[in-house]
C-alpha cells in the first residue's frame, strides 16, 4: 500500500508519470502531447495538446451507463419544490439551453454572465457555457448592483442569464431590478439577457434584449448540441473574488487541469463513488459551488443536491432529512452552518438515519474545536477541515481518506495535497522555515498543481504581481495566509495577512466596503475591519467620519445615519457586505504618514492590546474609539 507521504512526494518528484494517471479519470478527445508545460513561470499550462469538455465528462459520458441515475437533485426549502433530474434529461436540458445560447450567438471564448438563485437552471447555465466553449462568471446572487456591474465591465459578456427572484428565509429578493440597474450603470452593454420566471416577482423586459427562457426552451426541446472539445488550457470559467484592492479579480480557470484535479480529488479526498449523492450546502456563487456543487460530483458521476434555503428552515434537521431521504454518502459544509445548527437541537440531527453517511468536509474559514468536536459528536462520523481558496480551485491542505487515512488533527486542516508544493515562508526574509511550530507566509512553490487558477482574466500583469512578487526575492505563489506547521507536517492556518476578511465563508475585501460606505454624501472617512464574531467567524465593523456631524447631534439623528450607511452597502454590493455596526467617529486611528490603523482598530474591537503605537499621529481617535465600544 502506498503511505500519503509517497503518494504526495510522488506528484511532486515524478509529476508527469503521476498527473498522467489521473487524467485517465477524464474522457479525452485527443490524447495531450503534453502533461506540464512550465517553461513560462509563473504560468502553468497542464495537458496542452489535449482536448476535452468538461460538460462531456459531467455529463454526456455518464448517460449511457447511468443514464436514469439521479444527477442534480434540486430542493427548495424556499418555494417548497423538489425535483430529481436523470443524467439522461439533464444531457437534455443541457442541450436546451445551449441551443438557447447558440441562437444568440454565443460560441468558444465568448463570456456569459450567470446570476442566479439556486435553481436547477443555473446549472443548466454553467454546463451548457462549457459545452459550448463559452467562459461562464457566476456572480454570487447576494451581490448587489455595483458588484454586478463591475464583474459585467471585466467579463463582457454577450449574454446574462438571471432570474426573477431569489429567495432566502422565506422573503423574496428580486434580482431583475439589480440586474437592470447594474447593466444601466456598467460600459459594457450585454446584446441579450435570458430570464427565468419563478413567479416570484414581477419583471420588466427590455424590448430586444431580454428574453423568456420558458419560451426559447419550448422551442428548442429537441435540440441536439454537440460538446465543442476544446484544448485543456482553454478557460472554462471566471469567478471574482475579493482582494486587498476594491476592484475584485476574475481567477480564470482551465478545462482540462480543472477536470483532472476535481475527479482526482473525487476519488482521493473525498472518496465519492459514481452512483452514490453528494451534498454540498454552498451556493454555484462560490468556488466551492462550482467545484463541488457542480463539476466533481457529477464528474464522479455522483447525483448532487443543489440546496435553496437556510440549513433550519423549516427546522434545523432539514439537511438530516436529505441525507436519509437520498442516502447521501459525502457532505460538504461550512463552519458557520454548524455554529448555526449548534444553537439547536442535536435531536434534530438522530431523528434521522444518518448511515449513508461517510464524512463530513468542512471548509471556508478556520474550524474552530468546539464546533468540530460538537458536529461530530452528534453525527458519529468523520468530520475533515479542508483548507483551499478560489484560486487554488480544490483542497490545498487537508486528509486524503481515499489514499491513507491519516488522523486529523484539532485546529488543523491537514498536510498538503498532490500537487501542492507548499511552503511555509518568513515574512521579512521570504526564505524557507524548515522548523516546526513557527508562523509563517504559506506560499506554494510552481508549477501549480492542475485545477489552480490560471492567472487573473485578462490581467496576468495583475497575476504576477498579486500573488508572485510578494514574498521577498522569490517567486512564490501567496495565499497570503499565515500558518504554522508542526512537526508531523500538520498545517494550522492562522488568519489572513491582507485586509481580506472572512464573514460565514465567504471572503470579503475591507476595501470594497470602504469604498461603498464612501458613496453615502455624508461620508468624510471610514476604515472597516473584521473582528470576531461567535457564529460567523468574523463581522465587518464600520467606522465612520461624518461630513456634517453637526446635524448628527442627537441620537435618534446618529442612528438614522447608521442605518442609512449600512443600505448603502446593502445596494451596492449586497446585505452579505453589510457592517454588523457602524460606529460614528471623529477621527480615525492613523500614523503620521497617514496610514489607517486597521490592526489597532481591530485589536481594540476584540479587546486585544493595540500593539506598537509608536508611529500614531493622534492617539486620542483609538482612545475615543476605544470608550465608544466599551473597551
Ligand atoms: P475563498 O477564496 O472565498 O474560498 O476564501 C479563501 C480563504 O478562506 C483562505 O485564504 C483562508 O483565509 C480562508 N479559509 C478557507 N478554508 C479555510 C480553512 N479550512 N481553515 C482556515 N481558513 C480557511
Amino acid at each position: 500500500m502506498t503511505t500519503y507521504a509517497e503518494f504526495h512526494r510522488r506528484s511532486l518528484t515524478d509529476r508527469d508519470a503521476f498527473w498522467r494517471e489521473q487524467a485517465a479519470l477524464i474522457d479525452w478527445q485527443q490524447p495531450f502531447e503534453t502533461v506540464c508545460d512550465d517553461s513560462n513561470p509563473p504560468f502553468t499550462r497542464w495537458f496542452p495538446g489535449g482536448t476535452t469538455n468538461l460538460c462531456h465528462n459531467a455529463v454526456d459520458r455518464h448517460v449511457a451507463a447511468r443514464g436514469e441515475q439521479a444527477a442534480l437533485i434540486h430542493v427548495s426549502t424556499e418555494t417548497g419544490t423538489e425535483r430529481v433530474y436523470s443524467f439522461a434529461e439533464l444531457h437534455v436540458e443541457v442541450q436546451r439551453m445551449a441551443a438557447i445560447l447558440v441562437g444568440f450567438g454565443v460560441g468558444k471564448g465568448d463570456r456569459v454572465l450567470i446570476y442566479m438563485p439556486m435553481v436547477p437552471e443555473a446549472v443548466f447555465a454553467m454546463l451548457a457555457c462549457v459545452r459550448v466553449g463559452a467562459i461562464h462568471s457566476v456572480v454570487f446572487g447576494g451581490f448587489a448592483s455595483a458588484s454586478l456591474a463591475s464583474r459585467i465591465d471585466d467579463a463582457e459578456p454577450t449574454v446574462v442569464i438571471s432570474a426573477d427572484a431569489g429567495s432566502r428565509s422565506g422573503k423574496v429578493i428580486a434580482y431583475k431590478p439589480l440586474l437592470d440597474e447594474a447593466i444601466a450603470t456598467a460600459r459594457h452593454k450585454p446584446a441579450s439577457v435570458l430570464l427565468v420566471d419563478r413567479g416570484l416577482a414581477a419583471m420588466s423586459r427590455v424590448a430586444e434584449r431580454d428574453h423568456d427562457y420558458a419560451a426559447l426552451r419550448e422551442a428548442n426541446l429537441d435540440a441536439q448540441v454537440p460538446c465543442t472539445f476544446v484544448d485543456a488550457t482553454h478557460p472554462s470559467y471566471t469567478l471574482y473574488t475579493s482582494g486587498t484592492t476594491g476592484r475584485p479579480k476574475g481567477v480564470q480557470r482551465d478545462t482540462g487541469g480543472y477536470a483532472v484535479a476535481l475527479a482526482a480529488s473525487m476519488k482521493h479526498v473525498f472518496c465519492g463513488n459514481a452512483g452514490e449523492t453528494y451534498f454540498s450546502t454552498s451556493d454555484i456563487g462560490w468556488v466551492v459551488g462550482h467545484s463541488y456543487i457542480v463539476y466533481g460530483p457529477l464528474i464522479a458521476g455522483m447525483a448532487t443536491i443543489l440546496y435553496e434555503g437556510l440549513p433550519i428552515r423549516p427546522d434545523a434537521g432539514v439537511w438530516w432529512s436529505l441525507v436519509e431521504k437520498y442516502r447521501v454518502s459525502v457532505m460538504f459544509s461550512a463552519p458557520t452552518a454548524v455554529r448555526v445548527l449548534k444553537k439547536h437541537d442535536p435531536a434534530h440531527l438522530r431523528a434521522h438515519d444518518l448511515s449513508s453517511l461517510r464524512a463530513l468536509f468542512l471548509a471556508g474559514e478556520p474550524l474552530d474545536e468546539p464546533t468540530a468536536s460538537w458536529i461530530a459528536g452528534a453525527l458519529g462520523k468523520p468530520v475533515i477541515d479542508n483548507y483551499w481558496q478560489t484560486e487554488s480551485g480544490w483542497p490545498i491542505l487537508t486528509i486524503a481518506g481515499g489514499v491513507e487515512a491519516l488522523p486529523t488533527r484539532f485546529g488543523s486542516p491537514g498536510v498538503p495535497m498532490a500537487g501542492y508544493d507548499v511552503r511555509l515562508v518568513d515574512e521579512a526574509t521570504g526564505e524557507d522555515i524548515v522548523e516546526p511550530n513557527r508562523k509563517g507566509i504559506v506560499a506554494i512553490a510552481g508549477p501549480t498543481p492542475p485545477g489552480f487558477m490560471q492567472t487573473v482574466w485578462r490581467d496576468d500583469a495583475r497575476f504576477v504581481e498579486t500573488y508572485w512578487k510578494s514574498i521577498p526575492g522569490r517567486l512564490l505563489y501567496n495565499t497570503f495566509d499565515w500558518g504554522i506547521r508542526d512537526a508531523d507536517g500538520y498545517y494550522f492556518i492562522l488568519g489572513r495577512t491582507d485586509d481580506v476578511i472572512n464573514v460565514a465563508g465567504h471572503r470579503l475585501g475591507t476595501r470594497e466596503i470602504e469604498e461603498s460606505i464612501s458613496s453615502h454624501p455624508n461620508v468624510a472617512e471610514v476604515a472597516v475591519v473584521g473582528v470576531a464574531d461567535p457564529v460567523k467567524g468574523q463581522v465587518a465593523i464600520a467606522f465612520v467620519v461624518a461630513r456634517d456631524a453637526a446635524g448628527l447631534g442627537d441620537a435618534g439623528a446618529r442612528m438614522r445615519f447608521e442605518g442609512d450607511v449600512m443600505k448603502t452597502v446593502d445596494t451596492r454590493l449586497g446585505a452579505l457586505a453589510r457592517p454588523a455596526r457602524v460606529h460614528l467617529v471623529a477621527a480615525l486611528p492613523k500614523t503620521r504618514s497617514g496610514k489607517l490603523l486597521r490592526r489597532a482598530l481591530q485589536a481594540v474591537c476584540e479587546g486585544r492590546d493595540p500593539g506598537d503605537l509608536t508611529t500614531i499621529e493622534d492617539p486620542g481617535a483609538l482612545q475615543a474609539i476605544r470608550a465608544l465600544i466599551g473597551g
